[in-house]
């Protein structure tokens, strides 16, 4: 397998422990106990060798958004990684998200419900995609219609939900997205009344590169971060 060079790994590896320090800093704040919090490595658009250097700093979570892109990857990466789909599932590709997949982050629509139930055969842990901000250009099922997917998935025989998760708008200032931190955390106490099995409702995923900290302050159990541990994505050629 290709490895980095030593200094894109020097750099990768301080990225890494500058995250981690931040994560204790942010737990610190928030009264809360640093194994609440999981980093998912966001390693979209990113080299097996990135991943593997990571991997072998001790980092099992990654999240990926395209479903081929994953399984190009999944085939040369160790087994016990945890993989994280947190992208946009086009319903068509939902047979694809194997057992290999550990939590589908972006269950966001009754069609791809349908489509994932149907085709879905093991026990699959899901959580809902909530457009909190309510963008139209955004996946993501609206605060109003959230109880109504809830409940489809609540009645699902292979689909466990899992909890929330929230992509909320790219601002320069994490501080305005003050708001749809606090709606998720509240949404996210609603949300155990709502189904027949409470106590699997145990993930809040939010907080990426720019505002991690201030979904941790929130409630967020699993932070997505890419760019600040990978650096730049390059979507060219
Ligand atoms: C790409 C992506 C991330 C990571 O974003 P960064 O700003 O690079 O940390 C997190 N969540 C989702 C859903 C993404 O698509």
């Amino acid at each position: 397998m290709s490895s980095v060079s030593e200094q894109r790994r020097a750099r990768l590896l301080e990225r890494l422990n500058g995250i981690e320090q931040r994560i204790v800093q942010a737990c610190k704040n928030a009264s809360r106990q640093r194994d609440e919090v999981t980093l998912i490595a966001v390693s979209k658009t990113h080299d097996v060798a990135s991943i593997s250097a990571f991997y072998e700093a001790g980092v099992r979570d990654f999240g990926e958004s395209y479903v081929q892109e994953w399984q190009e990857k999944c085939a040369q990466l160790p087994d016990d990684i945890r993989w994280h789909f947190i992208g946009h599932l086009q319903s068509r590709k939902s047979k694809y998200l194997t057992e290999q997949i550990h939590l589908v982050h972006s269950l966001d629509r009754s069609s791809l419900f349908k489509a994932l139930n149907k085709h879905i055969t093991h026990q699959l842990d899901v959580l809902i995609q909530v457009n909190v901000a309510d963008e139209s250009t955004k996946s993501g099922t609206s605060v109003d219609e959230l109880k109504a997917l809830v409940d489809k998935v609540n009645q699902s025989e292979h689909l466990r939900l899992r909890g929330l998760m929230a992509l909320p708008p790219f601002v320069s200032d994490p501080e305005v997205n003050r708001p749809h931190f606090e709606m998720m955390a509240s949404l996210m106490q609603s949300l155990p009344a709502w189904v027949n099995r409470p106590e699997d409702i145990s993930i809040l995923s939010m907080g990426m590169s720019a505002d991690f900290e201030l979904a941790i302050a929130h409630g967020a159990t699993h932070i997505r971060v890419g760019t600040a541990l990978f650096g730049a994505r390059d979507y060219g050629a």
